[in-house]
């Protein structure tokens, strides 16, 4: 519990580093092993104040658990797909800007890069907009990853969340959708980016996740 805390407290600086946060807009989480429960941000508090101690411990309904802040305003997302995804051991939410430039156009990135197919194994696609407040943000995510390759969503007009074997996987899937959807972005500009073969995209992913992942764990 306590090397989860401290884990989850140190990936938000990564946030920080990439440029996917700005003010506390933006959360990690990470599954307590053998446990159901999580460690997610406290809400409201910013970046550079946030430590292992004052991490929250919720349960998978999102309940607090151990904490003297309330968690993240985005626990019962995260708790929803902790229920619903058992392979899920990490979330992050940003409102990154590139990735969010997508999102507010209801666009998902298509698969026009090698790092693309390696990292989502073709397009980042757009879950449905949903409102704050129920289970409906969960259930956007839920129904759009489960069974996709794609370990981020671009939830409509809103933002990214992003899932991962643990926390860390999540973040780096943060960041390359943010990486990857500014690329993008900036290939549009003067052109229509070129499209990967199908059959390409495929042995690029199988190679990332498989040959690559074994020679060296990330
Ligand atoms: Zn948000």
């Amino acid at each position: 519990m306590n090397d989860m805390r401290k884990t989850v407290a140190d990936l938000h600086a990564e946030l920080v580093r990439y440029n996917l946060v700005v003010w506390t807009a933006g959360n990690v989480s990470g599954r307590v092993p053998g446990e159901d429960l999580f460690v997610i941000k406290p809400s409201g508090v910013s970046y550079d104040e946030l430590t292992p101690e004052n991490m929250v411990v919720c349960d998978l309904d999102g309940n607090l658990v151990e904490g003297e802040h309330a968690p993240s305003s985005d626990t019962a997302a995260h708790a929803y797909v902790y229920r619903n995804m058992p392979e899920v051991g990490g979330v992050v939410h940003t409102h990154s800007t590139y990735a969010s430039a997508w999102a507010a156009r209801g666009e998902a990135v298509p698969c026009v890069l090698t790092a693309m197919a390696d990292e989502f194994g073709g397009e980042i696609p757009v879950g449905p907009f949903a409102l704050i407040g129920d289970d409906s943000i969960g259930q956007g995510i839920v129904e759009t990853l489960k069974g996709h390759r794609s370990k981020a969503v671009l939830m409509q007009n809103h933002g990214v969340f992003s899932i991962g074997k643990d926390a860390k996987a999540a973040v780096k899937a943060a960041v390359m959708c943010e990486d990857v959807a500014r690329t993008v972005h900036v290939a549009r500009q003067l052109g229509d980016p070129l499209p990967i073969a199908q059959a390409d995209i495929d042995s690029l992913y199988d190679r990332y996740q498989n040959v690559y992942g074994q020679r060296s764990p990330r």
